[in-house]
């Protein structure tokens, strides 16, 4: 099988199994998304959120936010973890984008990159979300289970695997590739013990073949 035949049975099989994948962070806007993503950074979406609603309410839009209190803005994220580093960095983030971009949320990673709290990973979810445009992003589930079904080859850091996975996946599909790799390395091909018995990809995953079906993993 070559990889370009991995990756087609692989996004045909999503297809099928997830026609829609979606995000989980709960958002209405660009500057929600953006607020979400920043909170998630080592944080569960689901405890994201719990918080997320109240945040909203009090800080609705960028003017808001620009405008924060370090102390209160604290108290609505404090069970996020890393919360006084989040809390800079939203109050960072909603002062660039309020006087240096006009208030709008800008839609390049170049740009979204410059922002606190943003970093490539973040900047590819926000443009590929929010815009459509074909930016992978690799956290560590993409990471992983890019790794374990062989799209990827020896690949080291998040940006090589990016790489690798943008040149196999068509430009409009990138957006569902990212989700459904989340969504199968958090429910089915988790970290420690993936879920083997219960995953349709057994068939073509080397990590199966070689080490978990020998007992190895
Ligand atoms: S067969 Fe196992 S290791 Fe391979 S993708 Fe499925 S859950 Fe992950």
């Amino acid at each position: 099988m070559t990889r370009q035949q991995r990756f087609n049975h692989i996004i045909a099989y999503f297809e099928e199994a997830m026609p829609d994948p979606e995000t989980e962070l709960l958002y209405d806007n660009p500057y929600q998304l953006l607020v979400a993503v920043i909170l998630s950074a080592q944080c569960t979406d689901k405890r994201v959120n719990m918080h997320t609603p109240a945040l909203f309410g009090r800080y609705p839009d960028i003017p808001a936010l620009a405008e924060a209190e370090y102390d209160e803005l604290f108290s609505y994220i404090k069970s996020i973890s890393f919360p006084g580093n989040k809390t800079r960095h939203l109050m960072g983030m909603a002062k660039m984008v309020r006087d240096d971009f006009g208030g709008d949320i800008p839609m390049t990673v170049d740009e979204l990159v410059k922002l606190p709290g943003v970093g490539r990973k973040t900047a590819n979810v926000i443009t590929s979300v929010v815009d459509n445009q074909p930016n992978m992003a690799v956290d560590t589930h993409v990471f992983r289970v890019s790794a374990r079904l062989g799209l990827t080859v020896r690949a080291k850091t998040p940006l090589e695997t990016e790489k690798q996975l943008i040149k196999y996946v068509p430009t409009e599909l990138v957006y569902k590739f990212h989700h459904w790799l989340i969504l199968h390395g958090r429910y089915v091909c988790v970290a420690r013990k993936p879920k083997c018995g219960e995953c349709g990809l057994r068939p073509v995953c080397p990590y199966y073949l070689k080490v978990v079906s020998k007992g190895m993993g």
